[in-house]
């Protein structure tokens, strides 16, 4: 996607008035940037994309996948979380994982990073790891309600339908890879 079509713009400003004097907000637009900035104390509001973290958990060539139940009900994910402001992304991560399927995971290295714009109230940045190793009794928890693993010929005869299409993009690199079936 073109950055030129996820910018700030009048139509879709989320924040109207500064978070530090209560001032209006009102759009700075340059060549390259567009931000908001407070009328009164001339304070820059900057808005970052939140960073969200993934875990790849292999096991036979197949690959763990979560079905949600709060946002993107019944849709399929690679399971996932948000780094929280004080957290360490990796840590983030294995807490998250811990939360979701209840297994302690041993990370390995950065398979993928991708910009999310699929939801244009929240741009994230993604990043999903490969897993070393992981144990533990699996049991779905948190926003996920179930837990499999799955071939892409699984996913296909069974209509997953995923909630984030860069997941799509990294379960195509998988298979190019290799590393799932
Ligand atoms: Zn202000």
């Amino acid at each position: 996607m073109n950055s030129e079509d996820t910018k700030i713009s009048k139509d879709n400003m989320r924040y109207k008035f500064c978070p530090h004097c209560g001032g209006k907000l009102s759009l700075e637009e340059t060549l390259s940037l567009s931000r908001l900035q407070c009328e009164d104390c001339k304070k820059i509001f900057y808005q970052n994309p939140a960073v969200g973290v993934a875990a790849i958990i292999i096991r036979d060539k197949k690959i763990l996948l979560g079905r949600r139940n709060s946002s993107y009900r019944d849709m399929w994910c690679i399971p996932c979380g948000y780094v929280e402001y004080y957290e360490d992304a990796r840590e983030a991560l294995i807490r998250e994982i811990k939360e979701e399927t209840n297994l302690d995971i041993k990370l390995s290295i950065v398979f993928d990073i991708h910009s999310n714009f699929h939801n244009s109230a929240q741009h994230t940045v993604g990043i999903w790891f490969l897993v070393d190793e992981f144990r533990g009794n699996m049991t779905p928890g948190d926003d996920i309600e179930a837990l499999d693993f799955f071939s892409t010929a699984e996913i296909k005869a069974q209509n997953i339908v995923f909630a984030f299409p860069t997941d799509v993009r990294v379960l195509d690199d998988l298979v190019n890879r290799g590393l799932i079936l």
